[in-house]
């Protein structure tokens, strides 16, 4: 891959691999923007089709990183790490010298649990570097698992869609689509099931979807079919680059609202979404729940209600957008872009 000319390389600071013959670890830190602060972002653990896809995939989600810290308020850079999934063993040897990576650069790059690494991962990585976040945390402290506080986020942004769409306060009767019921999706679908709303869901694991659909009282679909479920809100909780020229074709909802970071393919389908009157949360707003809580905890700015009333913000700040977005007729992912960049300096 010609990195410097790949379509979403964005003058990023650093894209820094690592490789470890002894344990098998094959790890890509890309750090977008340090502007406003340390640059923090998960750690993805995946199987990856090519060495290319990693690091489009640390590329773009770094870029992300920059954007929902910045408009999330928090004094802190976008960065991102990704992990290739093989058949060496994830374990303490792996992540400690994953950790020794994250420490080599020095508290430029702050690291968190993403798709694939726990919070007990997490305690193994720590004891090789301070830069950790999303460690497990006493009662009433901020930090910990980032996926019921994510989740929180998410309720709250889907809650300003539809008042914003369908002018309706709350959920009561209102129909979602869950695609993904893992740490952050099933926490979400049980906020929505307690406020009244009717859900459809699916994943991977059928078992997992058919105990989500059972305790809340829902339905489940194969995966196949949960994009073209007809409700009121689709919500993407499971992995990226979900809303295609065909899925969003066949969109069956008149919102999108949901945690995956990158929903968006490409930048063209931010604009398709709109063109079919379809309102979009974007992703890196909606779902900064998470990051709010791990950066509170790294930074030591405040406790469990402090968090709370950060997330809060988020249905405010996507009510600005789909205000602007009504008022200048621009696609939603592009008003919040406009104002994430102006917010790094870029
Ligand atoms: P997770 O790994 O806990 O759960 C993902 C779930 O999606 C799993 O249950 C998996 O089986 C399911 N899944 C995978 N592919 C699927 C498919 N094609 N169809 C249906 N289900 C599928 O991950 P998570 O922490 O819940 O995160 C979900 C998404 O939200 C990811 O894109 C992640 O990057 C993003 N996100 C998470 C957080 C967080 O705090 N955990 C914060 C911001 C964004």
């Amino acid at each position: 891959m010609a990195v410097f000319d790949a379509v979403d390389f964005d003058a990023h600071e650093g894209v820094h691999f690592f490789d470890d013959p002894k344990t098998g670890l094959r790890a890509i830190i890309a750090i977008h923007s340090t502007h406003l602060g340390p640059a923090a972002g998960g750690s993805r653990y995946w199987t990856y089709a090519s060495d290319d896809a990693a690091v489009t995939d640390a590329l773009r989600l770094s870029r992300g990183m920059s954007y929902k810290n910045a408009m999330a308020e928090l004094p802190m850079g976008g960065g991102k790490a990704v992990i290739l999934k093989t058949a060496a063993p994830k374990n303490d040897a792996y992540l400690e010298t994953f950790g020794r990576a994250v420490d080599s650069l020095g508290g430029r790059y702050v690291t968190a649990e993403d798709v694939g690494i726990s919070d007990a991962d997490m305690v193994v990585v720590s004891r090789q570097t301070r830069h950790v976040s999303g460690l497990p945390v006493a009662g009433g402290a901020a930090g910990g698992n980032p996926g019921p506080s994510t989740a929180e986020g998410v309720f709250r942004g889907m809650r300003a869609a539809v008042k914003h769409k369908l002018g309706r306060d709350g959920f009561a009767g209102v129909h979602v689509a869950i695609q993904g019921l893992g740490s952050v999706g099933y926490a979400l679908a049980g906020k929505l099931a307690a406020a009244g709303a009717k859900l459809t869901v699916a994943d991977i694991d059928e078992a997992r979807a058919a105990k989500a659909a059972a305790e809340f009282a829902g339905r489940h679909v194969p995966v196949d079919e949960i994009m073209a479920v007809e409700a009121d809100v689709l919500s993407p909780c499971a992995l990226g680059a979900t809303l295609n020229a065909t899925s969003i074709e066949a969109l069956n909802v008149a919102i999108v609202a949901g945690a995956a970071n990158n929903q968006l393919a490409t930048p063209a389908d931010g604009a398709r979404v709109h063109a079919r009157g379809i309102l979009y949360a974007p992703d890196y707003v909606i779902n900064a729940g998470g990051i709010i809580n791990v950066a509170t905890e790294y930074l030591g700015s405040g406790d469990a209600e402090a968090v709370t009333k950060l997330i809060a913000k988020i249905e405010g700040r996507l009510a600005d957008i789909f205000v602007e977005s009504d008022r200048t007729g621009t696609p939603t992912d592009v008003v919040a872009d406009r104002m994430a960049q102006k917010l790094i300096g870029r």
